[in-house]
């Protein structure tokens, strides 16, 4: 875990204010701040584990499944086509925040497709 405080720490205390959809003892999910889409999610451990291999098993298991169970919430909500899922796993990958978090990205049919 980090020393300071990361912005998602303080997003899942409360100390950041954040549209949040989610969240349980381990794990919160919230709207990004800067949506590449419509209903744009990020679903994050509360503590700050840095890279995804850091992750406790349990912990591992219950994120992968909050964002199994939002996806379709979240097509439905936005009426997406599809999804993107991903992780930055490393400053090198593009991640900007040291503190796991999986993008929930809705996609629809005139968007371009890609990544
Ligand atoms: P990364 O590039 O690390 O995979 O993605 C970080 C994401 O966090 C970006 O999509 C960015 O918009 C989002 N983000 C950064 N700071 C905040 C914040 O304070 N609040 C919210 N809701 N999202 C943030």
């Amino acid at each position: 875990m980090s020393e300071d405080p990361t912005i998602f720490e303080q997003i899942a205390a409360g100390d950041i204010p954040a549209r949040i959809v989610h969240e349980t003892e381990t794990i919160v999910a919230f709207l990004d701040a800067n949506p590449l889409a419509p209903g744009h999610t990020l679903v994050i451990p509360r503590d700050a584990y840095t890279k995804l291999g850091d992750l406790p098993d349990d912990v591992a298991t219950e994120l992968w499944a909050t964002v199994q169970s939002l996806t379709p919430t979240i097509e439905t909500a936005v009426d997406a086509d599809a999804t993107t899922i991903g992780v930055n796993n490393g400053s090198a990958a593009g991640q900007e925040v040291p503190h796991v978090h999986i993008h929930i990205i809705p996609r629809f049919d005139d968007d371009g497709g890609g990544p």
